[in-house]
């Protein structure tokens, strides 16, 4: 059936009015006979089994039974009338119940003729019910085109109380199936349904909605799934190579006086392999003639920031600026410092540019960045702002990038005749399968090493009535010379509660660590910039021991000398943000501790959060278990979560087909870019169908 045909619009559906259109529109998005036909089921009821009445349980389960109406009588009951039907197969009798539609009811059952009836089982009085069957006469049942496995459909309130059940939106499915005669055009090609054992597309759709078994069901599932996400990442990796070959960046061709002399004579360490590997890798895109478009995942302290340093010294190197964005003024501020410091042989200009710049400084670097003198600019979102004008930018850097939206980072684009090189860093790690999907059409660097001495830090969960343990605790590490973060959780719909606790938290523990031995910092959201400068260096500078926090110092914060992380209500933070706050510890020699304190009252999923932390410090599978816990949607924001909006797979279950999916996009697009060869005019068809019909693929930017 080809599809210009799938694409009829569904009003013209037998069965489907004006009225049932527009509901189907409206709630359940169907506005065609393809659409009705992607309606896949969320669940299927197994109806291979016909129970006899003496084999029941009191169980409560759904049920099927062939058997006859005996009986029919009305009861008066305290409220209205429920009517009831005595059914009964060789072996025993049970009750039918309604208690509305009765006229219709009592207009239509036959008596003593079979029917098969379906639907859950009470006890109640000595005797099985069964409340609002579902029934047909045997004879329909016998001769329908059905399966066993009874699917359902998803639905909504409105849907259902308008008439459109489970059973309804079935019948047009098979109305559907029954008008194009069940053949479908084949979307994958011959040698992947081969080489995979891939049943049709038509036996596919055919199984997917009228299952026959359980075998032919999960074929149909895998079938379909492969094929959702292989059209997916074919237009992912399509997307990229476009890119690559639309758009053109600057071929940084050389690499010289400035990367060189830093390589040689100022690298302040040996770099791991990892970083090695990286560095290769931008390298490499940067010399090509394509825009690179790069993510850098590296795990907290993976040291990101040398690498972001080496790309830059190669943009200065032919002649081109470069810029580092951050999300905050502490961080952008640091990265400054730190870049600053590195710099120090190389004879660069380095500005720093944030919302508290002054303006006479602000009109300074302007004026530089503009005629070409400024190399190098750091600083938060204030480098997207128009004013902000660049001679020549050949490299943009962002820095934890899931803090800035797209749109911004297609800010940066705006600035120059050619766009610059873009490399986003994040360091928390995202889960494989996501990156897939989400990130499917940008390159990935992975730092998946840790620079070497590093101790794991150790990491426990504390109860709050152990406080005073913890105190102890914190003492005997101060007397050794090391400095202790308290964090405190600060979420926005609680902020005045937050602000409170943190401020209640501080008191104690001034009256715990009290002058003159001990000396606390304490910064938050609502302090001015500059006071939260001046406090951050102060604890940099080791005059304080203590520094009392909400999560401002979640990312990226550097001071090696702390070497304990204590975090207050633990189980109100998620385990990125808790993976964040304990990478900001075990940065120096000493051994590193991180203490998550809780009240005693957890939900299952703080426990496992908990758990997760102490068990482990791979950022990888701290990732993984966040995903489980909450959903791709969840991890990525609303946003892109449109991407996962997946029909039938699920991006976290079905790991293991999405990696084959992409790993056949990819050899697809390998051996045939334009999908002109012969065995490939399925995948043709069905991709252009898909770019045509529905622009699905726009959410992708
Ligand atoms: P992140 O990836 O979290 O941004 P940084 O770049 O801040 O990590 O690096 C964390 C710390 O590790 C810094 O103090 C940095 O100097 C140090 N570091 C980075 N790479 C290495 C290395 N190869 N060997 C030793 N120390 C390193
Ligand atoms: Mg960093």
């Amino acid at each position: 059936m080809n599809s210009i045909f799938l694409q009829t619009p569904i009003d013209y559906l037998k069965g489907v009015g004006p009225n049932r259109a527009d509901l189907l529109k409206k709630e359940l998005d169907i506005f065609t006979y393809q659409d009705l036909l992607n309606l896949f089921p969320n669940r299927y009821l197994d109806r291979t089994k016909y129970y006899k009445i003496h084999e029941l349980q009191k169980t409560n389960a759904e049920v099927q039974l062939i058997g006859k109406i005996t009986h029919l009588k009305t009861v008066q009951q305290k409220r209205g009338k429920r009517l009831v039907a005595t059914f009964q197969d060789e072996t025993g009798k049970i009750e039918l119940v309604w208690f509305r539609g009765h006229k219709w009811i009592q207009e239509n059952l036959k008596i003593n003729v079979p029917y098969v009836v379906f639907g859950k089982i009470n006890w109640f009085n000595g005797i099985f019910s069964m409340p609002h069957p579902d029934m047909e006469l045997l004879e329909t049942h016998e001769k329908k085109l059905r399966s066993a496995m009874q699917p359902i459909y998803p639905s909504t309130e409105k849907l259902s109380s308008k008439g459109i059940s489970n059973r309804v939106l079935h019948k047009l499915v098979e109305t559907l199936f029954l008008e194009v005669q069940a053949k479908f055009a084949e979307t994958l090609p011959n040698y992947i349904l081969q080489q995979y054992k891939l049943l049709s597309k038509s036996e596919a759709l055919f199984n997917i909605h009228f299952p026959k078994n359980q075998e032919l069901l999960s074929a149909a599932q895998y079938r379909l799934k492969l094929e959702e996400l292989f059209y997916i990442q074919l237009q992912l990796i399509r997307k990229n190579l476009v890119h690559k070959s639309k758009i053109k960046g600057y071929p940084f061709s050389k690499i010289g006086n400035y990367f060189n002399t830093f390589y040689k004579n100022h690298l302040p360490f040996e770099l791991t392999q990892a970083q090695k590997r990286v560095i290769k890798e931008i390298r490499k895109d940067l010399g090509s003639k394509a825009q690179m478009n790069r993510l850098l995942q590296g795990d907290v302290g993976s040291g990101k920031t040398i690498v972001a340093l080496l790309s830059m010294l190669i943009a200065l190197d032919n002649g081109f600026q470069a810029c580092l964005m951050a999300p905050t003024e502490i961080l952008s501020v640091q990265h400054y410092n730190g870049l600053v410091e590195l710099c120090n042989n190389l004879n660069i200009s380095i500005s720093l540019l944030t919302g508290s710049t002054k303006t006479s400084s602000r009109r300074e670097i302007h004026k530089n960045l503009k005629n070409g003198s400024l190399q190098i600019l750091i600083g938060t979102h204030a480098l997207l702002e128009d004013v902000v004008q660049f001679k020549n930018l050949g490299l943009a850097i962002i820095d934890e990038q899931h803090r800035f939206g797209v749109a911004q980072r297609a800010k940066l684009w705006k600035k120059n005749t050619f766009p610059p090189h873009i490399l986003v860093m994040t360091a928390t790690p995202i889960p494989r399968t996501l990156a897939m999907s989400v990130y499917g059409d940008l390159d990935i660097s992975i730092i998946d090493e840790l620079p070497p001495g590093r101790k794991t830090v150790k990491t426990v969960h504390r109860f709050d009535s152990n406080r005073l343990k913890v105190f102890r605790f914190l003492k005997n590490e101060i007397a050794k010379g090391r400095q202790v973060y308290i964090v405190y959780p600060l979420i926005q719909e609680s902020e005045a509660l937050d602000y409170k606790d943190l401020m209640d938290g501080y008191e104690s523990i001034s009256r715990e660590f009290p002058l003159p031995n001990y000396q606390i910092s304490i910064v938050h959201g609502k302090m001015k910039p500059a006071d939260k400068e001046f406090e951050m260096n102060r604890f940099k500078k080791g005059e304080t021991q203590i520094m009392v926090a909400t999560t401002v110092i979640e990312v990226g914060v550097n001071i090696p000398n702390a070497s304990v992380m204590v975090i207050e209500s633990a189980e109100r933070f998620g385990l990125s943000q808790l993976h964040q706050l304990r990478g900001r510890v075990g940065r120096g020699a000493d051994q590193s501790y991180c203490i998550l304190m809780t009240g005693h009252k957890l939900s299952g999923d703080a426990k496992i959060r908990l758990e997760t932390m102490v068990r482990t410090s791979d950022g990888f599978e701290i990732a993984e278990v966040d995903l489980k816990l909450r959903g791709p949607g969840d991890i990525m924001g609303t946003k892109q979560s449109g991407v996962l909006n997946l029909r039938i797979a699920d991006i976290v279950k079905d790991h293991e087909i999405l990696k084959l999916a992409r790993s056949l996009a990819f050899s697809v697009l390998k051996n045939d870019p334009q999908l002109s060869k012969p065995e490939n005019i399925p995948v043709k068809q069905t991709f252009l169908q898909l770019t045509k019909y529905k622009n699905i693929w726009n959410y992708i930017s």
